[in-house]
Formats: C-alpha cells, structure tokens, sequence
C-alpha cells in the first residue's frame, strides 16, 4: 500500500485554500490495495511534484483528482466540490472546466489534426466558434506547436503528440493542472519547452500545479515535492 510522505492531519471543513482535497480515501484494484485512508490537501495556485518508483500508485493518485478513477470509498474534494456526489455525466463536464490533464498514456485522436485534438475540450463545453478558434489558437502558440496545426495526430511521434495533449489540457485556461510524467516521453529541447512552461509566471501565478515525475529538474521547480512509497507488491 502506498503511503504518501508529509500527510497532514485532516482540516475542517473546506474554505476554499484547497484545489483538492482527500479524506480517508481508500483505493484497491481487486485484491491489490493500493491507498488505504489516505489524506491530502493540495493547496490552491501552488506547484507540488510526486515522485515516486513505477506502480508505487502515482497515476492512480492523478486520476482521482481528476474523477476518472473513483475512491473505493473516502472522497475527493476538487474546487469545493465532492466528486462523489457527480455522475459520470457531471464529472466529464466538471473536468473540462476545471482540470487540464497531461495523461501518461496518449488520450488523443489519432484521426483529428493537432488543432481539432486541442480544441475539443472546448466543443465538449459547447464554446462559440470565434471563442474556440482564439483559445486553440493561443494554445498551440504557447506550446510552440501551431506548425503542426494540420498535422493528423496519428502520424506524429510520441513526443510530438505529448506537447499536443499538453496544449489540449492548458485550451480552456483550467485553475487546475495535471500532468503524469510530463517529460517522460520528450526529447531534451521539448522538455526544455515544458520546463519554461512550468516554469512561467502566467503557469505557477495562481493555478495550481501537480506533478508526478522522476524529472530531477521538475522537482527543483516544484514548491515542494511529495513521495509515494514503495512499489504496490
Ligand atoms: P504508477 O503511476 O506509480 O506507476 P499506478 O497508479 O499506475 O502506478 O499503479 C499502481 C498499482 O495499481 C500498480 O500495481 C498497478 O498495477 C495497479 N493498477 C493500476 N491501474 C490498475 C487497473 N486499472 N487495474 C488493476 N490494477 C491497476
Ligand atoms: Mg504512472
């Protein structure tokens, strides 16, 4: 079972210092536990990294806060609200609004070009086409990929499609970010490129950043940098 270093003891109730928020969440696979009563606050505008070895329980972590895994029971609190209480439905719409996740494994179309891939958050939420063209647009620039704007996802490289996903996740400006192993798949200048991101002022001014990585240079930028425990036997 993973246990996450620098657990706090639960607060009161929420006052609106927390982008996310745990409380007693237990998670298991089957027989294969691998949170048990787990509390965490992740405070709002800050840029915190988890680190930790494979299959130690990062990306379960991660998809919770995003609501696409589910506590086995306990609940998560993100912006104020206890994804418990959503519908799948909800949820979906929720996220969109509020969660921009960078997923370890590649969720993108492969049929769609760069531009329809990053836009579609916003065709989920229904944004008038002036608005989504703008956003995407300015998306694309801030990653450095609006070259690449026609490109039919399918064909391009893992690393080429992660800077794709990454600005898909940053198209509707959400306070929250998730990022699993951003670098992973990158080259040394993408990474630089995701590097300055994070590292900018517009990106760590106010929204609230979590991380997980093995990336020494991440974690020198993260405010702090949590650790899970040992792989899940
Ligand atoms: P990490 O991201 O740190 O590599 P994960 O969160 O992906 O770890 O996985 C933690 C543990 O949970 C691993 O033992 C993994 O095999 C198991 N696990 C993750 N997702 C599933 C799943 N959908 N079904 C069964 N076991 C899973
Ligand atoms: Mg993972």
């Amino acid at each position: 079972m993973a246990q996450l270093a620098e657990q706090r003891p639960v607060p009161p109730a929420g006052d609106g210092r927390f982008s996310v928020e745990v409380k007693h969440v237990s998670k298991s696979y089957g027989e294969k536990e691998v949170y048990a009563d787990l509390h965490f606050q992740l405070l709002r505008g800050t840029f915190v990294a988890l680190a930790g070895p494979i299959g130690s329980g990062k990306t379960t972590l991660i998809n919770m806060f995003a609501g696409i895994e589910r506590p086995t029971s306990g609940s998560v609190t993100v912006m104020g609200r206890d994804l418990s209480t959503m519908s799948d439905d909800q949820l979906a719409s929720f996220r969109a609004r509020t969660i921009g996740l960078v997923p370890q494994s590649q969720t993108l179309i492969p049929e769609l070009t760069t531009y329809e891939n990053v836009e579609l958050p916003l065709r989920f939420l229904k944004v008038d086409r002036d608005t989504r063209r703008k956003k995407t647009e300015a998306a694309m620039e801030k990653i450095g990929i609006r070259e690449d704007a026609n490109k039919t996802v399918g064909t391009m490289s893992v690393g080429e499609k992660q800077m794709v996903s990454f600005a898909r996740a940053l198209v509707n400006d959400p306070p929250i970010l998730l990022l699993d192993e951003p670098t992973e798949a990158l080259d040394p200048l993408m990474a630089e490129v995701v590097l300055g991101i994070l590292r900018g002022d517009n990106m760590t001014d106010g929204r609230t950043i979590f991380v997980t990585t093995h990336d020494k240079r991440i974690t020198d930028l993260a405010r702090r940098t949590l650790r899970v425990g040992k792989k899940i036997p």
